[in-house]
């Protein structure tokens, strides 16, 4: 990065945010891609967009008391960060999970502006979440949680201000708490969460959005940037949840064999293909690990460490598990086992130096705002169905997710080759999520 206006943002931010390194980590990565774009447009600068872009609009923290099974009081923060609404209502998914802090936030946050932009849905940027674990804790204490967390949440959300939504840790379960809790506060039903049960106006195709999208997207990404799809090759995917699970059962459903799959526990290694059945029914239905997986598929090696999963040899990469859970030394092994494509399911799973040992060597790269986006945008569509009172089919909803990835890979490839060349996704995706962006914020003047 040479541009003097975005070095002197980004030392700003720096010195503002010092302790908050996924943040700045976020923000150097889109500030140093998106320089091609404010270098041609000068009137960003005038405008004082970047200085703006990169503030939240709002950054909102609360006490979350709640009461366990013996009777004892606990006390969490909860957190809001409303970070860009130029395009549409704050939209982002709520995290609960004990590393939750204000970078945490406000990473997520700041790349879900940019996401949102890319899905073509009028949503702005939000992200929320709690440093609450919900391991081990009962249905009631989950329940009495989620009441106090919305008691505290619902007087800043609202289906035309913000709409969260599932994340690590929220699920159907959390979000189904968390709106009776909105709606006996409000006395009012609206669509101001997503990832609702079906029964209670949930988009059907919601919870499988963001790991099918995640595959559709790759499926182009191979076909325009390697000339071949999914179809027969050797995949493994980290984290076995929401995004995790769905990923691994699209890229099976694409003719891939997906030889190994982790969560906390370890990763699970089968060369003729992980029974997914299985996995599912472990960890979804029985809220269990794959240590226990592996206790009953008597073909398949289980190794206690994740992270060695990233040495196993395969064709494709899907990593849905969690921030920063690709380091150098993995990019380096996937470069020697001759991988050919990384495609991020989870946010920012990769570090800034692995992300550019990826690009650097070639091998085609899915970054997170544009190849997770599908979750989001059936969010979007769950909205949309709410507004207007209707149930699409699942079949509806597929297409429409499976068409918009694929236009969503073409604006990237596109933005990539005529800034810089077709490997540097990173740029075209942070340019054309930015560029929408920006043309909003120039239009409403200073604010
Ligand atoms: P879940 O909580 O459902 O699943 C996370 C999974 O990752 C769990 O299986 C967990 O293991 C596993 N995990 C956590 N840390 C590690 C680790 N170090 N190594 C291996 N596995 C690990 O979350 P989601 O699937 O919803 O989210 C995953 C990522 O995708 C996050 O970055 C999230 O922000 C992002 N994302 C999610 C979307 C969604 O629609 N849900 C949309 C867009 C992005 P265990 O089961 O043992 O706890």
């Amino acid at each position: 990065m040479t541009n003097e206006y975005l070095l002197n943002i980004y030392e700003n931010v720096k010195q503002k945010d010092k302790n908050e390194p996924e943040f700045l980590q976020a923000v150097y990565e889109v500030l140093n891609s998106i320089e091609p774009y404010v270098n041609e447009h000068p009137e960003l600068e005038s405008a004082g967009v970047i200085e703006r872009f990169v503030e939240p609009e709002r950054l909102i923290t609360f006490r979350v008391p709640w009461v366990d099974d013996n009777g004892k009081v606990h006390v969490n923060r909860g957190y809001r960060v409303q970070f860009n609404s130029a395009i549409g209502p704050y939209k982002g998914g709520i995290r609960l999970h004990p590393s939750v802090n204000p970078s945490i936030m406000k990473f997520l946050g700041f790349e879900q502006t940019l996401k949102n932009s890319l899905t073509g849905l009028p949503m702005g940027g939000g992200k929320g979440g709690c440093d609450f674990d919900p391991r081990g804790k009962s249905d009631l204490e989950i329940m009495r949680f989620c009441q106090s967390f919305m008691t505290e949440l619902f007087r800043h959300i609202g289906a035309d201000t913000d709409v969260p939504a599932g994340d690590i840790g929220t699920g159907a379960r959390e979000i189904g708490y968390m709106f009776g809790q909105y709606k006996r506060l409000k006395n009012e039903w609206t669509g101001v969460l997503t990832g609702k049960g079906l029964s209670y106006g949930g988009s059907i195709g919601r919870t499988s959005a963001t790991g099918f999208g995640l595959c559709y997207f790759t499926n182009k990404m191979l076909e325009v940037m390697k000339n071949t799809t999914l179809e027969g090759k050797k995949v493994i995917v980290s984290g076995s949840g929401n995004v995790g699970i769905y990923a691994a059962i699209k890229a099976k459903e694409l003719g891939a064999t997906v030889v190994a799959l982790s969560d906390i526990s370890g990763y699970v290694y089968k060369e003729s293909g992980i029974d997914l059945d299985l996995a599912r029914e472990i960890k979804e239905a029985k809220r269990g690990l794959l240590s226990e997986y592996a206790s009953i598929d008597k073909d398949c090696t289980f190794n206690p460490n994740p992270k060695l999963m990233w040495q196993v040899k395969c064709d494709v990469v899907l990593p849905c598990a969690t921030q920063n859970e690709i380091d150098l030394e993995d990019a380096k092994a996937f470069v020697k086992n001759g991988v050919i494509a990384v495609a991020e399911g989870a946010n920012m799973p990769c570090t800034l130096e692995a992300t550019n040992y990826i690009i650097e060597n070639k091998i085609a790269f899915a970054p997170a705002k544009a190849a997770n986006a599908g979750g989001v945008m059936v969010s979007g569509f769950e909205m949309s169905q709410n507004s207007m009172r209707l149930a699409w089919t699942f079949e509806e909803v597929d297409e429409k997710l499976k068409a918009q990835m694929e236009s969503i890979f073409m604006e990237v490839h596109e933005c990539a080759k005529h800034y810089d060349n077709m490997y540097n996704t990173v740029l075209g995706a942070n340019i054309s999520g930015f560029k929408k962006v920006a043309a909003a914020m120039l239009a409403q003047g200073v604010c």
